[in-house]
């Protein structure tokens, strides 16, 4: 019996995945029981640089590593290793290295609630990251940027320090989210080679993870050895913390990249294998750890904020924001930033999400005759708004990483200096990146293949949802996408407000 997902037409069969722990250096890395660490190390060194030059460097932003690094390069090599690869960001967490090494010392007790076993939460952090973003400039202010950081750190300690698995990872951080949800669009996915060998399979491993009897635990011996809970058992390796069970296992939605489950399994049986890019957002199979895309409102808010939060994050950078908030603010009579960003929040976030996918689902119904119910339709098909959303964000994110991504050499230059280490030279604050007018085309490319992927996958959904008219069905989504993506393509170019234009010029 194999995988619902490995058996779908969408894919070819696992023969002929491509498979990066096959490839023989990196491969070799990767399957090594230390390559996390090997790779978080270096990630936690260059944080604590950030957030040390961040709160003790200088305050002007384009020339302190900690909003430079943050806010140009981080993010813009996080959604292009999204889109060429997959979740390595979560893979490589400093956060992750600083919990484990607490937990040698602290042992969590608790389980994390039933009743918060859900995204609401992390949608709501990722908005009010959003929010804080804009209300306090986060891009032009080291002080705050490094706060946040350590913030984050103080976070994961406490939550995972009181809760048990990967509490922080599967249901608060707002980044995790983020890369779960793009790394639906991943070439690559962390996957079983050979069901048959899983259905042969008496340890599950992946799962419960690999423990041994030590030599003087002779309660232990006397009682169920194979039992997971059994007392004196000692684990060699953690299974999935995400409570992912691998034969079950359907896409990149919750998969940290981790690869505990790929040093658990004893029969090497797991891979990172190629797949088709968002083919896990055209099917439904029930998802280990997971449930059904269709019943999880949830995620499909997730899928909404991460769509609409792109544009929303783009129209924070450029001048009609500006010209809307004096416009509101005379309107109410109001002069504190935050109850106007809280309107234009609400407006891009719920309202015209609301208003778009109602009215879609409401015309889905209504040409295709489908029996389906507005909210279950809407639910449904917000999946098909994540390319879009993926595109709108490797715009943005690519534009200031390409024409900004030198800055990091004088920043760098300038940050040694200042500790007495003068070996790279004089900063050199005409370094910035590509011209504006070369980067235009590659974000225009960015937003057309996520409107390409959103119509694909909104296809797929109306062909498998009604079967005699899933042209009529189709057509509702696709201009909700063709009116996203033209919301966009102006916005890209609109003129950019001057705080934008600070980042990238670099001193
Ligand atoms: S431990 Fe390995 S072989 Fe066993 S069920 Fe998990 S992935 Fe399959
Ligand atoms: S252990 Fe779980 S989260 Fe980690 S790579 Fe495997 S499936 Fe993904």
């Amino acid at each position: 019996m194999g995988t619902p997902y490995s058996n779908s037409p969408l894919l070819p069969d696992s023969e002929s995945h491509f498979d990066l722990l096959r490839v023989s250096v990196v491969g070799r890395f990767l399957r090594w029981r230390h390559s996390r660490t090997a790779l978080q190390i270096p990630v936690l060194l260059v944080a604590a640089a950030m957030i040390l030059h961040g709160l003790l460097g200088p305050t002007l932003a384009p020339k302190n590593l900690a909003t430079v690094l943050t806010w140009i390069h981080f993010r813009g090599v996080l959604v292009l290793v999204l889109l060429c690869a997959g979740n390595f960001f979560c893979l490589a967490c400093p956060f992750m290295l600083v919990r484990n090494a607490a937990r040698r010392l602290f042992r969590p007790r608790f389980d994390w609630p039933i009743w918060l076993r859900n995204k609401w939460l992390s949608v709501a952090l990722f908005v009010a990251i959003l929010f804080t973003y804009e209300l306090f400039d986060l891009w032009s202010s080291p002080w705050w940027t490094a706060s946040l950081a350590l913030a984050y750190f103080a976070a994961v300690l406490v939550i995972d320090g009181l809760f048990k698995h990967a509490s922080f990872c599967k249901f608060i951080c707002p980044i995790g989210q983020f890369n779960f949800i793009a790394s639906t669009l991943s070439p690559l996915e962390v996957q079983v080679r050979d069901p048959a060998v899983c259905d042969r399979c008496a340890t599950k491993d992946c799962i419960r993870g690999r423990r041994e009897v030590p030599a003087n635990a002779e309660l232990a011996r006397s009682t169920n050895s194979t039992s997971a809970n059994a007392p004196g058992l000692v684990i060699l390796q953690r299974g999935c913390e995400l409570a992912l069970y691998l034969p079950r296992k359907v896409g990149n939605m919750d998969c940290t990249f981790c690869l505990d489950c790929v040093h658990a399994c004893p029969h090497e049986n797991i891979g990172v294998s190629s797949r088709l890019p968002a083919s896990e957002l055209m099917i439904d199979p029930i998802r280990s750890g997971i449930g059904y895309f269709s019943q999880r409102k949830d995620i499909a808010a997730l899928a909404i904020v991460f769509c609409f939060g792109a544009l929303l994050n783009a129209f924070g950078m450029v001048s009609p924001v500006y010209a809307l908030e004096a416009w509101l603010a005379r309107l109410l009579s109001v002069n504190h930033e935050a109850p106007l960003l809280a309107i234009i929040f609400a407006v891009f976030l719920i309202v015209a999400p609301g208003i778009l996918l109602a009215a879609a689902a409401w015309l889905t119904q209504v040409l295709s005759g489908t029996k389906s119910r507005l909210v279950p339709l809407a639910v449904r098909y917000s999946y098909a708004l994540v390319p879009l959303g993926f595109g709108m964000w490797l715009a943005h994110y690519s534009f200031h990483f390409l024409t900004g991504i030198l800055t990091i050499v004088p920043v760098t230059q300038s940050a040694l200096a200042s500790v007495g280490v003068h070996y790279f030279g004089v900063p050199q604050w005409t370094w910035t990146g590509l011209p504006v007018r070369m980067v235009r085309p590659i974000e225009l490319g960015f937003l057309l293949l996520g409107f390409v992927g959103s119509l694909l996958v909104a296809h797929h959904l109306s062909e498998e949802d009604s079967a005699l008219n899933p042209m009529r069905a189709f057509l509702p989504w696709a201009a909700v996408s063709l009116l996203l993506v033209t919301a966009s393509v102006w916005l890209m170019f609109q003129p950019m407000e001057m705080r934008a234009m600070l980042m990238l010029m670099g001193g």
